[in-house]
């Protein structure tokens, strides 16, 4: 089989080799579980996650104990929204979130809503943005937590986080923010942040899958959401993941190597990629805004076609309308919907996500591709 050219970067990364490298021996010979305090084999594979924890931290700029290791962001939210909740009854059980978050944090707070906890959606401007008055017009005595997205996984659009989290203190209000998209793309401080809890996953900075991380800062109360051996400081039990861990670690150090190299190498490329299906297909547009924006990102619009119709004959790449993580439903896309697109135009839209293994040929052939295609189907 002939692959197509990978631009869903967004949906996941493929492994970097060099984290495969690295997570091997914790397979083999360094099997050991890093809470057997008896032995060597448990020393081996505590030591491994120390120093993952570290490299995290760094390319956080976290303290290491605020780093507690999960099975991905998604549990990572459930476990920074109920955790808190559960923690803080006493504070008030009112949450505001924004309309194009992921599934992750909408659901948990449809489930918490059930529960009896009262949720303000935000809905964001056509550029999919909103701003810090906007949520602090939504603060009322009762509100507990603040959960908005560091970056939207479909149009890469970047809220004001710093404004938000300044505004959250300033009423006395937790901010979480799944960063899970802006990790390892662009640069984030925890430190000097206002920010209480940090989601993010692996497997959108290539490293693997069913490994991510809740940072939390350390006045922050939370109630675990999983009971055992109280790993994790308390946060999370269960056994850990050593070679999963020890992937996302490494993962991490790349990241934080080559940040700025590669997020200007791979802002060429998304611009490349964009400025050629805009000058040469006038129906196309762009989604959200281009100011504040991932450097890998581009959602666009190709009005008067059938997305479905125009993923199928994009043959050659491997791209998405956006819906990956809720890829049971064919639903139109509920970011762009948030966005004001009709149904339609929400339908008509692709995303594209490039990341570190992109080359200019691949974007020169999809250019080519795209245009060739979407003139055959008009
Ligand atoms: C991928 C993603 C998640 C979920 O990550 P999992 O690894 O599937 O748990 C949450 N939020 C955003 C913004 C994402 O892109």
């Amino acid at each position: 089989m002939n692959y197509p050219a990978y631009f869903d970067y967004n949906a996941t990364t493929p492994v970097d080799p060099v984290v495969l490298e690295s997570m091997l021996p914790y397979f083999g010979l360094h099997f050991g579980n890093a809470a057997s305090r008896t032995h060597v084999f448990g020393a081996k594979a505590e030591e491994a996650v120390d120093k993952a924890r570290k490299q995290l931290a760094r390319l956080l700029d976290a303290d290491p104990k605020e780093v507690a290791f999960t099975s991905g962001a998604t549990e990572s939210i459930n476990l920074g929204l109920k955790g808190v909740w559960e923690a803080n009854r006493q504070r008030g059980n009112h949450f505001i979130t924004i309309a194009t978050e992921h599934k992750a944090v909408l659901d948990t707070c449809e489930h918490m809503a059930r529960q009896g906890a009262e949720i303000t959606c935000l809905r964001p401007d056509s550029d999919g943005l909103i701003t810090a008055d906007q949520v602090e017009r939504a603060i009322k005595p009762t509100t507990l937590l603040i959960s908005v997205m560091a970056a939207n996984n479909e149009t890469g659009v970047l809220q004001p986080i710093q404004a938000i989290g300044e505004v959250a203190h300033k009423h006395g209000v937790l901010f979480h923010t799944d960063a899970t998209q802006a990790v390892g793309k662009i640069p984030l401080s925890f430190a000097s942040s206002p920010i209480d809890l940090l989601s993010l996953s692996g497997h959108k900075f290539y490293g693997p899958k069913g490994v991510g991380a809740l940072v939390v800062r350390k006045s922050t109360m939370l109630t675990a959401q999983q009971d055992g051996g109280r790993h994790e400081r308390g946060r999370r039990s269960g056994t850990l993941n050593v070679p999963g861990i020890v992937g996302i670690g490494e993962a991490a150090r790349l990241c934080q190597l080559q940040l700025t190299n590669e997020a200007s190498r791979i802002s060429a490329l998304r611009d490349q990629l964009e400025a050629g299906i805009l000058a040469q297909l006038p129906n196309a547009t762009v989604n959200g805004s281009r100011q504040f924006r991932l450097p890998n990102t581009t959602n666009i619009c190709f009005a008067g076609l059938d997305g479905e119709l125009l993923l199928l004959s994009l043959n050659e790449l491997a791209v998405s309308n956006g819906s990956a993580c809720t890829s049971a439903s064919t639903d139109p896309s509920h970011v762009l919907k948030a966005m004001g697109l009709s149904d339609d135009l929400a339908y008509s839209s692709l995303r594209f996500s490039l990341g570190r293994f992109t080359t200019e040929a691949e974007v020169e052939a999809a250019i080519r591709h795209i245009v060739s295609v979407v003139n055959r189907l008009h």
